[in-house]
């Protein structure tokens, strides 16, 4: 829905992304290589885990009723026949008036039903001595208590971490079938705009949208196929653009306004892109554009570095998560605002805040420097408040929405 002041609501602008994000194909990836993927299909475990009785712990197995009159004063004895180890099961049956030692993680042989562990068992020779019964299954694992199986483990479009890996271990998958990676090329504009490394001449700025537009893609767990930079001429502005399309999501920084020397609205035009939205109710993001080139996404964010940073948050990375299959909300969190905050009617603004747990729930404190060239106010930030477009006012200890981007900003490996 287009507002009267010609901009699309956040939310709607996010809404028409998602709609335009198709799912990306599915391919099988070495466990080692998976971390951050999203599944492509839900996983089950084709055994349980573990996947036998086992022992607890260093001991012995028994069986607890030949223990059951064990005192200090009258010991029981049992005769050591025989050890099962970790991965050496002992193949044998225990009988009565048997121990048999047995390690942490090691099969508890057939006929026993309880262990004694080691601290509690004095061993003479092929004896062990018990002073105090043990109870039925006491320090036996039982098959599957970890893992039924058949039982699902992880759904489809669950993300990769290392808990996730791990279960995946666990269960013997070892190349589980993922979403691909999408395919980002990242795009900045700009005259004035230097490599970090060089010395700046009068009015020249370095270029820190190329830095952080890719690490946030690489955090959403998307391939950053290319980096390039383009200046503010039309010809080379349409080139530049016309590369990026091969991506799947082309993110082009900076030029995206109404500026005489703002050529990317045109360039995409001109390339025969169908423009989606371009303006978004939003402080800092305003003139945030998005566009669809085929099955290429493009966004073109503004070039202000907190700008290009906030409508990455909220309007890429939900796409990008879109398109592996995860749930592109999931960053989504009710909080309180820390202090009052007033503002006129028109456009959300997405304040950075840092977050602190209350007794009444998360609390968040905006930084002080709100503006959109303000990159600092971005080092520590937590979460983006958001104060809805419609709003004037929001006292302190109101409630309001937030996204968070600790994650987003913590950064990954290409
Ligand atoms: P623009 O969106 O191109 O009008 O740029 C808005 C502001 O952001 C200007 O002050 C630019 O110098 C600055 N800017 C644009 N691109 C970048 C960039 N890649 N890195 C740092 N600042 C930028
Ligand atoms: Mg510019």
């Amino acid at each position: 829905m287009r507002m009267s002041n010609g901009l699309v609501e956040l939310e709607d602008a996010r809404a028409r992304v998602l709609e335009h994000t198709r799912l990306l194909p599915a391919e099988e990836v070495p466990l080692a290589d998976a971390l951050g993927r999203h599944l492509a299909q839900p996983v089950s475990a084709p055994a349980p885990v573990q996947g036998f009785d086992n022992s607890a712990m260093d001991g012995f197995a028994v069986i607890a009723a030949d223990t059951a009159g064990a005192r200090p004063e009258n010991p029981v004895a049992l005769r050591v026949a025989g050890e099962s180890r970790a991965g050496r099961p002992a193949g044998r049956r225990l009988e009565r008036g048997q121990a048999m030692a047995i390690s942490t993680g090691a099969m508890l042989p057939e006929g026993a039903d309880a262990i004694v562990r080691i601290e509690a068992a004095s061993v003479e020779a092929e004896t062990v001595e018990l002073t105090a019964p043990v109870r039925p299954g006491a320090d036996v694992r039982r098959a599957g208590e970890d893992i039924a199986a058949g039982e699902q483990v992880l759904e489809a479009g669950a993300r990769l971490g290392a808990a996730e890996v791990g279960v995946l271990a666990a269960v013997g998958a070892g190349e589980p079938a993922c979403r691909r990676r999408p395919r980002v090329a990242v795009l900045t504009t700009g005259d004035e705009l230097r490599r970090p490394g060089v010395a700046l001449e009068p009015g020249t700025a370095y270029d820190s949208n190329s830095f952080t537009v890719p690490a946030l893609a690489r955090g959403a767990g998307a391939e950053v196929t290319s980096v390039g930079w383009t200046n503010d001429e039309g010809g080379p502005t349409r080139k530049a653009i016309a590369r990026a399309l091969k991506a799947d999501v082309a993110i082009v920084c900076g030029g995206v306004s109404v500026g005489v020397h703002d050529h990317v609205r045109g360039a995409l035009a001109a390339l025969g892109a169908e423009e989606r939205f371009a303006g978004v109710a939003l402080k800092p993001g305003r003139p945030a554009l998005f566009a669809t080139a085929g099955e290429t996404l493009v966004f073109g964010l503004p070039g202000n570095p907190v700008s290009a940073m906030v409508t990455f948050v909220l309007l890429v990375r939900p796409a990008l998560i879109a398109m592996q299959g995860g749930a592109p909300d999931a960053h989504r969190i009710a909080a309180l605002l820390a202090t009052d905050y007033a503002k006129p009617p028109g456009r959300a603004h997405a304040l950075r805040c840092s977050l602190e747990l209350s007794a009444g729930g998360w609390v968040a404190s905006p930084a002080p420097a709100q503006g959109s060239h303000v990159l600092t106010s971005m080092l520590g930030a937590d979460c983006l408040a958001i104060v809805p477009s419609a709003a004037t006012h929001v006292p302190a200890g109101g409630g309001v929405e937030a996204e968070l981007v600790a994650d987003a900003l913590a950064g990954a490996a290409p």
